[in-house]
């Protein structure tokens, strides 16, 4: 597996792997910031709820030493 299915954004299909993404609670609906931005999302919302703005980063490298 090259990458995890429940983490790559629904806009663009490539996966998730750090840095500000949006979410959803309740069904892992993620994208990119960028992607989320994008005029073309706008145009064709593909999620009904809003999504609130995550960071990868802070899930992913708690561990600091
Ligand atoms: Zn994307
Ligand atoms: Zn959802």
């Amino acid at each position: 597996m090259a990458y995890d299915k429940n983490k790559y954004c629904r806009g663009c299909a490539l996966p998730v792997y750090e840095g500000q993404f949006y979410s959803c609670m309740e069904c892992k609906f993620i994208l990119h910031e960028s992607c989320a931005n994008a005029p073309r999302m706008k145009r064709h919302p593909l999620h009904p709820y809003p999504l609130t703005l995550d960071n990868m980063a802070s899930a992913g490298k708690e561990t600091f030493t």
